[in-house]
C-alpha cells in the first residue's frame, strides 16, 4: 500500500522506541504504567531520569523504530494509535463476522434487484 507513507507524514508521528538492551518497546500510545507515564506521552517528553521498565537502561539506550501504524497496513488505525496486529482474537472475529454480514446483505440486495 503506497498510501501508507503519505498518511504517515500527515499524521502526528508517535514514534516508538526500542530498548537496545532488552528489546522493550516504549509505545507513546500506551505510555508506561510502571512509571505513571500517561498514554500519549512522546518518548522525547519522558523525564530525563526515565529508565527502561524492564532492564532500567537509560533513555540513550533506546532507538527510534518509527510509529506503530506503518506496519499494520490500515492507515485509519494511525489516528487511533492502534494496529490490527494488536487486536484480540475476539475483536478479529467481530471484524470477520461484520465483513461476512456485509457480504451477505450485498448478496441479498442483488437478489432483490432480480
Ligand atoms: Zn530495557
Amino acid at each position: 500500500m503506497s498510501e501508507q507513507a503519505e498518511q504517515a507524514i500527515e499524521t502526528p508521528v508517535l514514534d516508538r522506541y526500542e530498548c537496545r538492551s532488552c528489546g522493550y518497546v516504549y509505545e507513546p500510545e500506551k505510555g508506561d504504567d510502571s512509571h505513571d507515564i500517561p498514554a500519549g506521552t512522546l518518548f522525547s517528553e519522558l523525564p530525563i531520569n526515565w529508565r527502561c521498565p524492564v532492564c532500567t537502561a537509560k533513555k540513550v539506550a533506546f532507538a527510534n523504530i518509527g510509529p506503530s501504524g506503518t506496519a499494520s497496513g490500515f492507515k485509519e488505525n494511525l489516528g487511533y494509535g492502534l494496529g490490527v496486529n494488536k487486536l484480540t482474537p475476539a475483536q478479529k472475529n467481530i471484524l470477520i463476522f461484520s465483513a461476512l454480514a456485509l457480504g451477505f446483505l450485498f448478496f441479498i440486495s442483488l437478489y432483490g434487484l432480480q
